[in-house]
């Protein structure tokens, strides 16, 4: 799309090519704009490396600023690993992310995001999990209503539920504001180091000791042993385990895992709900349309089949970016929605970069351990136990998992580069949930796989995928015996093919493992946290930076705004020649 930007000294006139006209006053916008000469490479304010959520809302935040901002999108559609993507003649899969949990309210909301075809509904049962003997246990939004299904299981346990879900509520909200601000740089030889620990400080204000041993041991403990110290029945234990240690390296039993139950009660969604899980109507892709829309009214222009090659770096500063066909683009800033390792490993010269930040980033986790399996079947799944009085969208949710020891030795078999024979299987029969996704007659199946590794023992993964896919469906035949001869398309995705389709190094699905010493002001390194790198004018806005992975939109919000922060400082304007 063609954009034309006229700045002046207080407010901004952008012209989009459908004629859209944005005005917009910014009393502190500074002359920006895209200057093309004959011959002369293309420049921008900002370019972002990369169409995902992210990066799109990093982009629509800058464009919405009065700045010229490009996305370059190396794939042929933009959305990175949150699309919607036929799989079959009219048959539309979330191929990779599946359930809106933590899509923060601020960008929904700033975004306008609804404006722009977004709609969700609640996921009610937000989980739901059928065990081998046939019991089908559904953990239902409304509390009351969740204890009261909990107590046919223990009545003990249905009491506990809402102990422990005020406390891990009440915890959630200490850590909620972290998500939407830059971690702090903990330095105690600078002022900025002692501000930044004392807004730490602030937002602890009135917690007690108590509370301060409870963070602690969710931060470092394990989900395993608290869901034996508080509940006796192994039904209740499976329902938390099915709602945590997503796309995580690590059985249900190691330290650090237990910080899931606090990460899902993050508010999320239109409403800012507490641990809020969504159907996104039309597919995740649904997410990542409407934010390109967004930008391109705001005035971003997107190219999608355009691979960045290489960010270009001189005299410390990111210049641009170089794409594959050698096409040169310039640009006053950089921000990479790649992951960490994609963007300082394989887009910069190493020599511009120092040895001990490079050290740090090639030791971040990634390594899988998820897989995806879509589906498209000419039946409806009929899992075994479900009441015939469910409703479709009862009907649309089952998490296969049905022991913490089952999950702990299913990842102890992945960590030695083998792939179980059981597995882990998340279902959701989306088509349930929005039956736009599939003609009549045809359902969607979509089923996240945990674990697997993304380095095999023995063989590759082009000779295992579809070993993988046989033994996705063998479990899913056990609770769902009529899916199996239901099968009209398969779509298996390895931890390989993560990698070489959606970018993610290693298949990692959030761009570095979320374990305690890659979160917060170690993410992606320690040191470097608050979006900015090395290289002046070159920022990190993807999934790797604070606060991580997960479709939330907060490291592009905020990766925005710490680059606008250097930008009306004057840091970053002088040209981008
Ligand atoms: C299988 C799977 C299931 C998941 N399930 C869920 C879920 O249900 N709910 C949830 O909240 N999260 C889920 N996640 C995690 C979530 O989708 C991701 O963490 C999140 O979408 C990452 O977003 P991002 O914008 O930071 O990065 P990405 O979505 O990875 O986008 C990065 C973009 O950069 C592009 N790119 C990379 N290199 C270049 C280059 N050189 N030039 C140009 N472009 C480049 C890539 O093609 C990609 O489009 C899942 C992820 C996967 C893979």
């Amino acid at each position: 799309m063609k954009q034309y930007t006229r700045s002046t000294f207080c407010f901004n006139f952008i012209f989009t090519a459908e004629c859209d006209t944005v005005i917009r006053f910014e009393l502190d916008s500074v002359t920006s704009g895209q200057q093309t000469t004959a011959n002369s490479p293309s420049r921008y304010d900002a370019i972002i490396v990369g169409a995902g959520h992210n990066g799109l809302t990093a982009a629509a935040y800058l464009a919405r600023a009065g700045l010229s901002t490009l996305v370059l999108e190396r794939r042929d559609i933009v959305g990175g690993c949150c699309v919607t993507e036929e799989i079959a003649p009219g048959c539309r899969v979330s191929t990779t992310s599946y359930i809106a949990s933590m899509l923060r309210p601020e960008v929904i909301s700033e975004l306008r995001l609804a404006d722009h075809g977004l709609r969700m509904i609640p996921c009610d049962p937000a989980i739901q999990v059928p065990f081998p003997d046939g019991h089908v246990v559904p953990w239902w939004v409304d509390r009351e209503r969740a204890r009261q299904e909990f107590s046919r299981i223990s009545a003990k346990d249905a009491a506990r539920f809402v102990q422990v879900d005020d406390q891990l509520k009440k915890l959630a909200r200490y850590l909620q504001p972290f998500f939407m601000e830059p971690p702090p740089e903990i330095d105690t030889c600078t002022i900025r180091g002692w501000t930044d620990l004392f807004r730490v400080g602030k937002r602890f204000r009135g917690i007690s000791s108590a509370e301060i041993a409870q963070l602690v041991s969710f931060l470092t403990g394990s989900l395993g042993e608290f869901l034996d110290h508080n509940y006796e029945s192994d039904k209740m234990k499976a329902m938390f385990l099915a709602n945590n240690v997503y796309g995580k390296h690590g059985g249900p039993y190691q330290p650090g895992t237990a910080i899931g139950l606090l990460f899902h009660l993050l508010s999320g969604g239109e409403h800012e709900l507490q641990g809020f899980y969504g159907h996104v109507i039309g597919g995740m892709g649904s997410i990542t349309q409407a934010l390109a829309a967004a930008g391109r009214k705001l005035g971003v222009e997107i190219r999608t089949s355009a691979p960045v090659a290489s960010i270009e770096v001189r005299s410390g500063r990111a210049r641009g970016v170089v794409l594959d066909d050698g096409t040169e683009l310039r640009a006053r800033m950089v921000l990479s929605n790649a992951d960490p390792k994609r963007t300082f490993l394989k887009m910069l010269d190493a020599k511009d970069l120092p040895e001990d930040f490079l050290f740090a980033v090639r030791g971040i986790k990634m390594a899988g351990p998820c897989a995806k399996v879509n589906f498209v079947l000419d039946e409806e799944p009929r899992f075994t136990g479900t009441s015939s009085h469910a409703t479709p969208l009862e009907r649309t949710f089952y998490t296969l998992v049905p022991s913490l020891e089952f999950a702990e030795r299913c990842y102890d078999i992945a960590k030695f580069g083998n792939i179980p024979e059981e597995l882990w299987v998340d279902c959701v029969v989306s088509s349930n949930a929005d039956d736009s996704l599939a003609p009549a007659g045809k359902h969607i199946l979509t089923c996240f796989v945990q674990y697997v590794p993304y380095q095999l023992r023995e063989g590759n993964w082009d000779e295992e995928r579809e070993l993988l896919g046989d033994r996705v469906v063998k479990k899913i035949a056990e609770y769902a015996p009529n899916v199996p001869g239901a099968i009209v398309a398969r779509q298996v995705l390895t931890p390989l093919d993560l990698e070489r389709t959606y970018g993610l190094t290693e298949g990692n699905i959030f761009h570095g493992d979320l374990r305690l010493e890659q979160l917060f002001f170690m993410r992606p390194v320690p040191g470097w946290s608050q979006y900015r790198t090395p290289i002046g004018g070159l920022y990190l806005c993807g999934a790797g930076a604070h606060p991580g992975g997960g479709v939330t939109g907060a490291p592009g919000r905020n990766a925005a705004h710490q680059a606008l922060r250097d930008w009306k400082k004057g840091r970053l304007q002088e040209s981008a020649a």
